[in-house]
């Protein structure tokens, strides 16, 4: 008898000690991280966020506790998160290529940026809108989170050059050419009756060289793998994927093929890791819940224009389906596969980080803006050093930010 109670005794001490050294080492991880997010620069390349922002009734300047189908992102939760800068997407979808539709989907582009400075103005003291890699550094050191605009689908421009200006004019500073369907600029990765142009269009070799021109990053996730070789035959500066996993690691279409990497890299470009669970691991085809989602998707897609009542209708069906059959969702770990692939592929100064928040991205055990730090933990688990951990972070994204704008200023002294 007393041989057991020695021997639970020594069972209970042992649990406790193993328990304080699996919390010392997990706040140590957690010091380390947060020690890095304070003093780097850390920016995602991607969020859909500006849509919330067309809703009344959601604040970006108050901190939300994540529900699901609600944004992921608002100020708060960025500082909470330990993230500097971010880019908000001006996202049109694709809808049939006429003159009327063209006119629509720019009109909210420009509908979404102006929402956009307008969040920003109205909380300035928390965030501020950012246009160059000046901005980023100068609004950080400030305490303050930087906003900058993306475009993702160049459907907007329509056939007329001079908008890429105009959108230049406005803040914007990428453009991701297509979204999930051709356009008049090139062929999409996903779109269901294949190619058209074989890759760009020659209106789209006119807008990848005016963008050169500018000073606008040329974004090729959702293009298809001959507009992407395409786009690197003819750009005089580094590519950006903002939001773009891995095709070895999983096999998708809108992911990423080593050749395709190994391209990049050369190009002296960057792929910023997306956090979207399909493209992160290959989703149940088997589920009630997959064949429902991919209904909705397909009748998003085909309704070649529809009336803002029936836009808000989707989308509140799309939130109730995600409460209706919530997904497994892939973890940190999972996604972090795809950084050591690409890291181990293409070398430690390519790889970024795009999340695609408020987009589809969110991982189990990161779902919004305020857990950041959860991918920089694995990072550091899996024995990458500070100094690799500030690259992915942003070191590379604003190193090819540079590059195309010193392209311009090289330019203009010639
Ligand atoms: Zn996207």
């Amino acid at each position: 008898m007393y041989k057991l109670k020695g021997y639970v005794v020594f069972l209970f001490c042992l649990t406790l000690i193993l328990i304080s050294v699996y919390s010392c080492k997990k706040q140590s991880l957690e010091e380390k991280a947060i020690k890095i997010h304070n003093h780097a620069f850390t920016i995602d390349t991607h969020v859909d966020t500006p849509y919330h922002l067309l809703d009344s009734s959601f604040d970006i300047g108050v901190y939300h506790k994540f529900e699901n189908g609600r944004s992921r992102v608002d100020f708060p939760r960025m500082k909470a998160g330990g993230l500097d800068g971010i880019f908000f997407a001006a996202f049109t979808s694709q809808r049939q290529r006429t003159s009327e539709n063209i006119l629509a989907a720019r009109s909210k582009a420009n509908e979404l940026i102006d929402s956009t400075y307008a969040a920003c103005k109205r909380y300035e003291n928390l965030a501020e809108i950012a246009i160059s890699v000046e901005d980023g550094y100068r609004i950080e050191k400030l305490g303050k989170r930087a906003i900058y605009i993306g475009m993702e689908n160049g459907f907007p421009l329509g056939k007329d050059l001079s908008e890429v200006e105009a959108f230049y004019n406005k803040g914007v500073r990428y453009i991701t050419l297509c979204h999930t369907s051709n356009n008049d600029i090139c062929d999409s990765s996903t779109d269901e009756k294949g190619a058209e142009f074989n890759g760009l269009s020659s209106f789209g070799e006119q807008v990848v060289r005016e963008m050169n021109r500018l000073g606008i990053l040329v974004d090729v996730s959702h293009i298809s793998d001959s507009s992407f070789y395409d786009v690197l035959n003819i750009t005089k500066t580094p590519v950006i994927a903002s939001h773009s996993c891995s095709r070895a690691i999983c096999d998708n279409p809108r992911n990423l093929s080593d050749d395709m990497l190994l391209a990049l890299a050369k190009n002296g470009g960057v792929v910023q890791m997306c956090i979207l669970d399909d493209y992160v691991k290959a989703p149940d085809t088997t589920t009630l819940r997959y064949h429902k989602e991919k209904e909705l998707r397909n009748r998003y897609r085909k309704a070649a224009q529809i009336s803002k009542e029936e836009e808000v209708k989707l989308w509140a069906e799309w939130r109730q389906l995600q409460l209706d059959y919530p997904k497994e969702k892939p973890t940190v770990a999972d996604a972090i596969d795809h950084i050591d692939h690409m890291v181990k592929l293409i070398g430690i100064d390519h790889v970024g980080i795009g999340t695609d928040f408020d987009g589809g991205g969110g991982l189990k055990d990161c779902e919004d803006a305020s857990q950041m730090k959860n991918i920089t933990m694995e990072l550091l688990r899996r024995n990458y050093s500070e100094e690799d951990i500030v690259k992915i972070w942003g070191g590379n994204f604003m190193r090819v930010f540079s590059q195309v704008e010193k392209y311009v200023t090289e330019k203009k002294d010639l």
